[in-house]
């Protein structure tokens, strides 16, 4: 078939942080070679992939030589700059295509998507200015989350109103970027699913995760997640319909809520997860491998999980307990290569296999 890569292509990554390292290694076991490009020096990614170009998302020339040097272009962060994007795809094909990142670049776009698909999100209104934020208020009541309508990640760009009383000091904190105002949702526990399509339309479902987030930091992801038979069925159909939708190519990850009446989508991300890791040590082939076969235009692999496992993320000084960590038993290491464990940032994570 034309559209799938012979071994030795190069698959280019926009973003070299611990994403794009662990596609870079997926890549490689598979016989491909990866370039990154990453305005930042010294990207973790770069140190197990074959090129990097260290240049700015509007730097043309560098784009176009990147570009010229690669067969597919992927990314492992969702906010890369229009004009970049429409750059690069006059040159090469980019996998996940333009529809997933304008849905996933903008709250508002992604929840007019959604909800179009006829699946439940929490409440919504635009707010454009204070008076918007006002009447949203009256209509969807408290508490709510005010939220940035875009470049959003970790929690950061969010503000809870628990009273009308702090909607100005709300509004202020958007620092006057586009705002969204969600309603919230009563949730029992938060899970993703990691889901999967190829160029030829095939789809593939990681089971759910269980995921707990401390600071809006994702913490851990527990396999098997707390549901239902049904709940697991609507959970993979529901992330299948919303790559079939997107015509997409590539590993999503869908992010939702569990509450008593049913499953409630928070967010997508049209990239390899934090929450989806624990597919290194649960299946034959992890959301990496995945997305690599999906963006060469590779059949889809096996991601049928065969063992229970906590992922565990390495935020900051948890790099204290490396030494321990690798003497443990059944836990699977892995480390991104950063400098400085600064709090909050993510350093590692590790997957421990839970026998029964
Ligand atoms: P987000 O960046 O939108 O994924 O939000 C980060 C975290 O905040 C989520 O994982 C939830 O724990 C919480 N959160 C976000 N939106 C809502 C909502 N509408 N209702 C309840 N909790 C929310």
């Amino acid at each position: 078939m034309s559209d799938s890569l012979p071994l030795g292509a190069c698959i280019g990554i926009l973003g070299g942080g611990q994403l794009g390292r662990m596609l870079s290694v997926a890549a490689s076991r598979l016989g491909l070679r990866c370039h990154i490009y990453d305005p930042a020096p010294n990207p973790p990614a770069g140190h197990v992939a074959e090129r990097v170009t260290t240049a700015a998302w509007d730097d043309a020339e560098a784009l176009r030589g990147f570009a010229a040097s690669v067969d597919v272009i992927t990314y492992e962060f969702e906010n890369i700059p229009t004009a970049t994007l429409d750059l690069l795809d006059s040159l090469r094909p980019v996998r996940p295509g333009r529809k997933a990142l304008a849905v996933s670049q903008d709250r508002m776009t992604e929840k007019d998507f959604l909800s179009g698909l006829g699946l439940t999100t929490a409440p919504y209104r635009d707010v454009p200015d204070a008076a918007a934020l006002r009447v949203g208020l009256d209509e969807i009541g408290t508490p709510a989350i005010l939220k940035t309508r875009r470049l959003g990640y970790d929690g950061k760009g969010q503000a809870r109103i628990m009273d009308p009383s702090q909607a100005e000091a709300a509004f202020a904190g958007m620092a006057g970027q586009e705002a969204i105002l969600e309603g919230f949702v009563e949730f029992t526990h938060e899970i993703s699913v990691i889901a999967a399509r190829g160029v030829t339309g095939e789809v593939a479902c990681y089971d759910p995760g269980e995921n707990v987030h401390v600071e809006g930091i994702l913490r851990t992801t527990t396999l098997p997640a707390t549901l239902t038979p049904s709940q697991q069925m609507d959970a993979v159909l529901l992330a299948g319909r919303i790559l079939n939708a997107l015509e997409y190519v590539g590993v999503m990850g869908v992010e939702l809520f569990v509450t008593a009446k049913g499953l409630v989508v928070n967010e997508i991300a049209p990239r390899v997860h934090n929450s989806g890791h624990w597919t290194q040590a649960g299946c034959a082939v992890d959301q990496f491998e995945q997305h690599i076969r999906a963006v060469a235009g590779w059949p889809l692999g096996n991601g049928a999980r065969h063992v229970d496992v906590v992922m565990e993320n390495l935020i900051g000084a948890d790099m204290d307990r490396v030494p321990a960590l690798a003497r443990a038993a059944d836990v699977q290491l892995h480390l991104y290569g950063k400098g400085e464990a600064r709090p909050g940032r993510k350093m590692g994570h590790v997957n421990r296999i839970v026998r029964g």
